[in-house]
């Protein structure tokens, strides 16, 4: 380590809350609602001006599969369900229900993407918020959390730094949305990041829309190119074996929007980079605005239909696909997907297939290696609860779960799901007058089923409306 200097003052406490939600994506909001619909006081900090983390900032999308791997069944309901409809109305969403595998939205794709939702970002920012105030949640935007308080092994705030100078927040229960483990790192809570032979985690990259696109053209080009695993795969090969256009995929990532002749890129590749680390991060954003000019120049130049295209926008920060998975109660493992193994402490189910872009490999391609989810599988509670602090809980991108598994859970629509999970808990927490991991399981799937969430059958028998009026 290089200079170090002591700094030390006193801080104002800024607010407090019974349940605090770090950070505003889709984890954060769906545990703000959650929370707050239980009858906790609940605050949210966001680092930005507005709430959707990737699904709006990274401009990251369409939502990728709620449904089971087979396209059959709608398994993240709840919350996501919701915020989905009320998109609809205001043409920001199409369901998923008729959004078939391999359609343009899908970007082409087939496998592992039936069922995606489409959907416009400014929308989510609308109603996310919208969502948010209904439930009664305080919002507190341009607030970056970087410090945990902790007190008697419990987390009981953060300390967070705005426009306002450095403040402190506290929480009865703290709900670590962050996306990377924030608060739980600093409340040293253990964490792991990247594959276990080499700590490498899968490479981010900047998306960016471009407009002017002949759909009718693009399509007619992939459909008449059944050989290319993704959309233009023989062109870009053939221009690199000329040693023509060194593009960093094997295809192009796109994805139509709602918007005719818009489509989303997700093709820039930024490997070996920590997002974690202020100044890797620096550099990837560096990179990413470079390779975005470099493909719109190739795309204009050789892709039918691309001619006449232009950039329409790039995301506001870099999309980071992984960094630090917290170790918690269950680790959530390759094989409880491949085997869709049953946990009595379910509190999700999801469907999105193994999908790990190479950390390091030359062309950035995609691979699963021999890992075949179940159609269904589940995700347990004790991957939200963190080994040896209270007062934490943890939903979305960094749960706890392997490098493997991650890599199929941490789409967006699982991830609505758990945070709608811990924000559930949180609040329960506060009722029970207990710590979260000891919150009674039956009581938070019960709450889940009656607020919409699906947990199965035999769940929704035991829990759902027809059961109440059984009873
Ligand atoms: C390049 C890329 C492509 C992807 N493609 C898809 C796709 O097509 N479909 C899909 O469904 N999923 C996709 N994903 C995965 C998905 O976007 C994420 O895994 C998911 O958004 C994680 O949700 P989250 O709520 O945990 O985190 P995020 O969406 O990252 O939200 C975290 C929020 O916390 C805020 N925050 C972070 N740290 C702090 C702090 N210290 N203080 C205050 N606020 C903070 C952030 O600003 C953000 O709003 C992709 C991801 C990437 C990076």
């Amino acid at each position: 380590m290089g200079e170090t200097i002591a700094y030390r003052r006193e801080l104002p406490v800024a607010r407090t809350s019974e349940v605090l939600v770090v950070g505003g994506g889709p984890a954060g909001i769906a545990a703000a609602i959650a929370s707050a619909r239980q009858g906790a006081r609940t605050l949210l900090l966001e680092r930005f001006g507005f709430l959707g983390g990737n699904a709006t900032a990274a401009l990251v999308g369409p939502f990728m599969t709620c449904y089971s791997l087979d396209g059959q069944q709608q398994l993240v309901r709840g919350i996501y369900e919701e915020l989905v409809r009320r998109l609809e109305r205001i043409g920001g969403a199409l369901h998923p229900s008729g959004i078939p595998a391999g359609s343009p939205y899908c970007g082409f794709i087939v496998f592992g993407h039936d069922k995606v939702t489409p959907f416009d970002p400014e929308a989510v920012k609308v109603v996310a918020l919208e969502m948010c105030r209904e439930a009664g949640v305080e919002i507190q935007f341009h607030t970056f959390v970087f410090d945990a308080l902790v007190e008697g092994g419990a987390v009981t705030g953060v300390v967070a730094a705005s426009k306002s100078g450095a403040e402190a927040v506290r929480a009865r229960v703290t709900v670590d949305c962050s996306a990377d483990a924030d608060v739980a790192a600093r409340a040293g809570v253990p964490c792991r990041t990247g594959r276990d032979a080499d700590g490498l985690t899968q490479p981010m990259t900047l998306f960016f829309r471009i407009a002017g696109v002949d759909d009718a053209r693009v399509e007619a080009y992939v459909r008449a190119h059944p050989e290319d695993r993704r959309p233009f795969a023989g062109l870009i090969r053939a221009a690199r074996e000329r040693g023509e256009w060194a593009i960093p995929r094997e295809g192009v990532g796109m994805y139509k929007t709602l918007e005719p002749g818009v489509w989303r890129i997700n093709t820039t590749r930024m490997q070996r980079a920590s997002g974690t680390d202020v100044r890797e991060l620096t550099r990837a954003e560096m990179e990413g605005r470079e390779q975005m000019l470099f493909l719109l120049r190739f795309f204009r130049e050789r892709l039918p239909g691309l001619e006449h295209c232009r950039l329409y926008d790039s995301a506001a920060t870099i999309g980071v696909r992984e960094t630090r998975r917290i170790e918690g109660e269950y680790t959530l493992t390759a094989q409880d997907l491949t085997e869709g193994r049953e946990f009595d402490d379910v509190i999700a189910l999801a469907g999105y297939p193994f999908d790990i872009h190479s950390p390091d490999s030359a062309g950035g391609g995609t691979g699963t290696g021999e890992l075949r989810s179940a159609n269904i599988y589940q995700a347990p509670y004790r991957c939200l609860v963190p080994v040896g602090v209270d007062g934490l809980l943890v939903a979305g991108r960094s749960i706890s779960a392997t490098h493997e598994a991650l890599a199929a859970i941490r789409v967006m629509p699982p991830c609505f799901a758990l945070g709608e999970a811990a924000g559930t808990a949180a609040a329960l927490a506060i009722r029970h007058g207990v710590q979260p991991r000891h919150v009674p399981v039956p009581d938070l799937q019960a709450a889940l089923v009656r607020l919409g969430a699906y947990l199965g059958e035999a769940r929704a028998a035991r829990y759902g409306p027809a059961a109440a009026t059984a009873d």
